[in-house]
């Protein structure tokens, strides 16, 4: 069973940094996605050996998109509506667009994001056993 008050529940900058910019939690420095503009999890970091796909993220992100999305682009909808009362086409082009520029903007990062606090809080999901070293 995963120890989950083994680390501090605050902000961890030097994390979040290496998570944006998509790089591996535990060294900084391998790529966590596939080279391009790719979501696929790598096996392992190419600089430190630590396994990545095992820890995928799943609809983690997906998840928190549609919360946010919802939270940010239905009220935005509601108020446009109210102010302009535009014809029901140009509400499908902009919030779709919007909807569909964010999601892909943001899910990349959002994965690493998450992958990174999965590993600083759940350590122990993280840790290899003597088999796996050998390998
Ligand atoms: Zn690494």
């Amino acid at each position: 069973m995963a120890d989950y008050n083994a680390a501090p529940l605050r902000p961890d900058a030097a994390l979040i940094k290496r998570a944006l910019a998509c790089k591996c939690p535990k060294c900084g420095k391998g790529d966590i996605f596939m080279p391009g503009f790719s979501m696929t999890v790598c096996a392992q970091c190419s600089q430190c050996g630590l396994k990545l796909s095992e820890h995928d993220s799943g609809d983690g992100p997906a998840v928190f998109l549609i919360f946010f999305l919802g939270f940010l682009l239905v009220p935005s909808a509601l108020l446009f509506e109210y102010l302009f009362a535009p014809p029901l086409w140009v509400h499908g082009v902009l919030w779709g667009s919007m909807a569909l520029i964010i999601t892909l903007g943001a899910l990349r990062y959002l994965k690493a994001c998450i992958i990174a606090l999965q590993f600083k809080h759940r350590p122990g999901d993280w840790a290899q056993t003597p088999e796996e070293d050998q390998e």
